[in-house]
């Protein structure tokens, strides 16, 4: 691709990839670009274990702001970079610490699960992360009469809630790209291609994910796209995944879930879509903005991550 400066983006990058010893790691939610010229694209979970190994020297996040900061705490002697800084996630900073301890104050004696999509200091204060691919899992596998604290998504803390049984109190926390979801135009569809599968993320509102035929992580909803026999899906997350989807299952269809605002363009996140091949190309040329931690919260925040690692080895996740 070349652009108004002249600069081939996809050969400069790949010639500084291999030059430096970076390796690209890209969420689902980017443009597909970018997941085309990333080594791994995958979802929080998957990004993480493979932040955890890799030989690279350098790592590029194309993703948000907590992602890479997770990546930097799974790799703290690497240089962990990320295209653009103010990548950040409506989701996380819902949840802001001083609160989010004052929640736990008030509620003593619980174990604090939180949700991979929060910041630093957020980590600090939890007992174990998860993300949407394994937090159903992680709590099934403690033991039931703990009682649980989860933070910050209201929608997938109601979703674990209904799908374990156990007893647990939510933060009032919400991604603005999941709850945007217009349950009437996914209805809409649904009338207009009886057919369709409607495939939706946690994250979405229980009236939404009422109406789902399947609702999954982001890996989850690939695997399902692939496996199931239906010929076209409505899919309610971010529309990135569809690059993915379409890439894996040529014959088939896939409907992006509109928004309420059918003008705002707003089912897509506006924070992944911060990062541009541009950015990327000028990231690994200059080698910053780089995730820059401070080392004793680096080792608080890997405890609750590390937690979680070792739950998933354990349940082969
Ligand atoms: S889609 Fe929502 S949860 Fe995911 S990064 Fe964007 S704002 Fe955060």
């Amino acid at each position: 691709m070349i652009n108004k400066d002249n600069i081939d983006y996809v050969s400069e990058i790949k010639r500084l990839k291999k030059k430096k010893n970076v390796i690209i790691l890209a969420h689902y939610y980017q443009t597909g670009d970018i997941q085309d010229i990333a080594d791994f694209v995958g979802d929080s979970l998957a990004l993480s274990q493979k932040a955890a190994s890799n030989d690279a020297e350098i790592i590029l996040f194309a993703g948000v702001r907590f992602m890479a900061e997770t990546a930097k705490i799974l790799s703290p002697e690497k240089k962990v970079l990320i295209p653009d800084m103010n990548a950040r996630c409506s989701l996380a900073d819902s949840c802001k610490a001083e609160d989010f301890k004052k929640f736990i104050e008030n509620n003593p004696g619980r174990t604090v699960i939180t949700y991979v999509n929060t910041n630093i200091d957020i980590k600090v204060l939890s007992d174990i992360i998860c993300t949407s691919s394994n937090a159903v899992q992680i709590i099934e596998s403690l033991p039931v009469d703990i009682k649980i604290l989860f933070g910050p998504d209201r929608n997938l803390g109601n979703y674990i809630m209904n799908k374990t049984g156990r007893d647990i109190i939510v933060w009032n926390g919400a991604c603005h790209v999941h709850e945007e979801f217009s349950l009437e135009g996914i209805l809409k569809l649904k009338q207009e291609n009886p057919e369709a599968k409607v495939i939706v993320h946690p994250e979405c509102k229980l009236p939404v994910r009422m109406v789902a035929d399947y609702i999954g992580s982001t890996s989850a909803l690939i695997k399902f796209a692939k496996k199931d026999d239906a010929a076209s899906f409505i899919v309610g997350t971010e529309p990135g995944i569809i690059h993915q989807m379409k890439k894996e299952n040529p014959s088939k269809k896939f409907i992006p879930a509109p928004p309420r605002d059918s003008t705002c363009g707003c089912n897509e996140c506006s924070f992944m879509k911060m990062i541009t091949m541009e950015k990327i190309y000028r990231c690994i040329r200059d080698e910053r903005p780089e995730i820059m931690i401070d080392p004793d919260v680096i080792k608080k925040a890997s405890i609750p991550i590390n937690r979680m690692m070792e739950i998933s080895e354990k349940l082969g996740l």
